[in-house]
């Protein structure tokens, strides 16, 4: 199987019976790689080896990092092809091969992303990706941090599959009753709540504003510490009442000044330290040394 370790953890309807209890407690400071947006295809279209070589770029340089990660996450939009057009499947097919390189003992856990889902997800696209990725929502713990993945589309445009939203509500609320127990609660969605302030205007990269205060409220009230997101292909995100909302650039095509990259993430006990990185410094120099100092 693809990656059997988080291939369990992320069946919702059996993440209990796969749970690795000792996850639950805090064993001391961890760090982990958050990245987003492959998007195979979007730079040209009908071709994509541009994108798979820089997918190759940043697989071989989180390999290469000691201590190694505890975990790589792909904040969405894995492919550009929406679904059912016609370069989803060599876009899935060629992105599954770079990232079978990734280094067995880190465990790799996917987003769903609008492109991955469609703007407008149905049951049916939900479950293409489901069948092609693992679950659009789950949670999963590391050395005592509560992480969940969320399906940001549901949040964004869920006229298509309203059930599909509910389920994710009682899910979630759920998993925020419980969090307190957690050192920390971290969360990832494909569009972020925001990209600088709270209480921006609504556009294509953030989430809209209603939705959005619902969602800080209750993140805020359960003890969630930050949000890890892509979508917008440049660096953002701002700190605001205790909760850090984080947006990464884009492994692939880039629509701001960043450079391809990746974001170190360190978990102490009391912090969430992250940085950006770019492949290619990540490859040649590792991660920053002050992190490193962190763990
Ligand atoms: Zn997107």
């Amino acid at each position: 199987s693809f990656n059997l370790f988080l291939f369990f953890l992320r069946k919702k309807n059996t993440s209990m019976k796969y749970t690795n209890y000792a996850e639950r407690e805090w064993t001391g400071p961890f760090y982990f790689i958050q990245a987003a947006d492959p998007q195979l295809g979007l730079m040209k279209g009908d071709e994509w080896q541009e994108e798979v070589e820089l997918t190759k770029l940043a697989v071989e340089a989180v390999n290469q990092l000691r201590p190694r990660p505890r975990f790589m996450v792909l904040c969405g939009d894995l492919v550009h092809a929406m679904p059912d057009t016609p370069f989803r499947e060599g876009q899935e097919r060629d992105l599954k091969a770079v990232l079978k390189g990734t280094d067995p003992s880190i465990p790799l856990v996917f987003v769903s992303g609008n492109h991955d889902l469609g703007n407008t997800p149905t049951p049916r696209t939900v479950e293409q990706y489901c069948s092609a990725w693992g679950d659009d929502f789950f949670s999963f713990w590391v050395g005592g941090v509560l992480c969940l993945v969320l399906n940001s589309q549901l949040f964004y445009d869920a006229s298509g599959c309203p059930q599909l939203k509910e389920a994710q509500e009682t899910w979630l609320e759920e998993q925020l009753s419980r969090a307190s127990s957690s050192t920390h609660v971290l969360v990832f969605q494909h569009i972020p709540l925001y990209l600088k302030t709270p209480d921006e205007e609504d556009n294509y990269f953030n989430l809209q504003r209603e939705v959005r205060q619902t969602l800080i409220e209750r993140f805020k009230k359960a003890g969630v510490t930050a949000v890890f997101s892509g979508h917008c292909h440049r660096n953002a995100g701002g700190c605001h009442g205790g909760l850090d909302m984080v947006v990464s650039s884009a492994i692939g095509c880039q629509l701001g000044e960043d450079t391809h990259g990746v974001r170190v993430v360190v978990v102490t006990e009391d912090k969430v330290v992250h940085r950006y990185h770019r492949l290619q410094q990540l490859k040649e120099r590792g991660m920053d040394h002050d992190l490193t100092e962190l763990l």
